[in-house]
């Protein structure tokens, strides 16, 4: 089954279960101080489990374009390194707002998964809250009760709070969640070791795919928890990760999601990508191979964020554009050879991709392309120079640790994001010293300040005592109106 038709497999049967299908909200949100992207499929209902307004229809679904790059959901570490973390991903979601619950929910699942998308039940584990006494909460019984239907018990995994519970923060509403996993090892492997052992630890064929959170509670200021008034549903589910597991594949970057971009990079650079099933392969391919799904999924997080409004700037939201596109051309540039912009020119295979589902990325490709091929020939103007200057600083450096201040320099001078400099030196086994590179920062913005009033920020977040205040784009630092 193509991608193409398994999102849409996805949101017709929840169609058919009364849910309004609704588009994905941007990637790049601009109205919540907590927030500066989407990661998960909820962010733009929050307001509804909070109390605040009403929803549309009580039952909603959609895919939501998220990104996963900062704060306390950062993947970036992983991707390229891993087969199924991505910064850019897409999140199949459906919610109840104070109608179905977890029978319903649960039920739909398993008949999606089982009886639409026929995967093989033999291969797919879920786990429930196994409860934490001293936060005052309980098992989830109901939810283990529904499962039981199901499947047999010992597929059905305890799960502790770090994956099996959800809180929006220390108070508010909060509840169990279920997770699915799917075992996509071979049958051999299968039988040597069970894949129950190998839920949540990190095994890159056993993966969670499916989460399903029931807000049930509410917590309140003395930590005790009460029901809700009403209990809603959230629900979300990697669509990569489905696509790998519908197409019998054992990597993301295996899937058709993947595989034209990767065919686009073979032809730039007349270098070869391995397959997942590829056993083997050599260091020097390895390093191929990372490098190009570093590229394919960051062109992907940085096109859809330009679409969305958000371009590479030097601040906010918009500098962890630029840095994520920044360490893309650095992959490019010393392990595939790219000296010249390429990565442009994914986005018109991108667009021919994705432009059905979300035609921001056809409509907007000139742009994208255009602000893309800009930061490449920017940064590759400043890169060479930049890694030779790193080369001889790592040399002359006796011990591990380089100077913040060399850091620095390449930050100021050559555009080096500091966790490009760090991702670099770690690969020559080398850290750096981050007081250092802190203080220069501060005498920088320092004499900047001195030199130019006006703040350029997308907005600014005060701090109020213990509460972050959004004071809107059209203040500056001092309240001052420049509208
Ligand atoms: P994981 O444990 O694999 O990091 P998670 O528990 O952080 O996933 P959730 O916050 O529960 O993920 O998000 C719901 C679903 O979104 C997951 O079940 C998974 O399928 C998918 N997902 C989460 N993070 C990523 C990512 N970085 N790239 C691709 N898919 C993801
Ligand atoms: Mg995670
Ligand atoms: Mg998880
Ligand atoms: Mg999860």
């Amino acid at each position: 089954m193509k991608s193409q038709d398994i999102r849409k497999a996805y949101l017709n049967f929840f169609e058919s279960k009364g849910h309004l299908i609704v588009p994905s909200a941007p990637i790049v949100l601009k109205d919540d101080p907590t927030l500066m992207f989407n990661n998960s499929g909820m962010a733009q209902f929050k307001e509804y489990f909070l109390g605040n307004g009403t929803p549309k229809s009580p039952r909603i679904a959609d895919t939501q374009k998220c990104l996963r790059v900062s704060g306390k959901h950062n993947d970036l570490e992983d991707v390229g390194f891993d087969t199924y973390h991505h910064t850019m991903f897409e999140m199949l979601g459906n919610w109840s707002f104070g109608d179905y619950f977890k029978k319903e929910a649960l039920a739909w699942a398993w008949e999606f998964l089982t009886e639409v998308l026929k995967l093989d039940k033999d291969r797919l584990y879920v786990s429930v809250f196994e409860g934490n006494p001293a936060e005052n909460v309980p098992f989830d019984q109901e939810a283990f009760d529904i499962w039981k239907q199901y499947v047999s018990e010992d597929r059905i995994i305890l799960g502790n709070k770090k994956d099996n519970f959800w809180e929006m923060g220390d108070q508010g509403p909060c509840g169990p969640c279920s997770e699915i996993h799917i075992d996509l090892r071979t049958d051999a492997e299968r039988n040597a070791v069970s894949g129950r052992d190998l839920v949540n630890a990190d095994h890159p064929q056993v993966v969670e795919i499916w989460n399903n959170v029931f807000m049930e509670f509410n917590r309140k200021a003395d930590g005790s928890l009460e029901k809700l008034p009403a209990q809603h549903v959230d629900t979300g589910m990697g669509f990569e990760r489905l696509c790998m597991a519908m197409q019998n594949v054992t990597s993301n970057y295996d899937t058709d999601v993947f595989t034209p971009l990767i065919a686009k990079v073979e032809e730039i650079t007349g270098l070869k990508y391995t397959s997942n099933e590829v056993k083997n392969i050599s260091e020097e391919q390895n390093k191929t191979n990372i490098a190009i799904r570093v590229i394919v999924d960051h062109v992907r997080a940085v096109a859809f964020a330009i679409a969305d409004g958000q371009l590479p700037s030097n601040t906010g939201a918009g500098y962890v554009i630029r840095r994520i596109l920044r360490r893309a051309i650095r992959y490019g540039f010393t392990f595939l050879g790219t000296k010249e912009p390429f990565i442009n020119k994914l986005v018109e295979v991108l667009a021919n991709q994705m432009g059905e589902f979300f035609p921001e990325i056809k409509s907007q490709q000139q742009l994208v392309t255009n602000v893309i091929r800009e930061e490449e020939a920017s940064f590759l103007r400043t890169l060479e120079q930049g890694l030779q200057l790193l080369d001889k600083v790592v040399t002359e450096t006796s011990g591990k640790e380089v100077s913040g201040e060399k850091v620095f320099e390449l930050y100021d001078t050559f555009g080096f994001p500091k966790d490009l400099t760090a991702l670099i030196l770690k690969e020559k086994g080398y850290s750096f010293n981050e007081t250092e590179f802190e203080t220069e920062l501060q005498k920088q913005k320092a004499r900047s300040r001195a030199a130019s009033e006006v703040t350029t920020d997308d907005w600014k977040v005060l701090i109020d005592g213990n509460v972050e205040t959004f004071v809107g784009y059209d203040q500056t630092e001092n309240n001052v109106k420049i509208t």
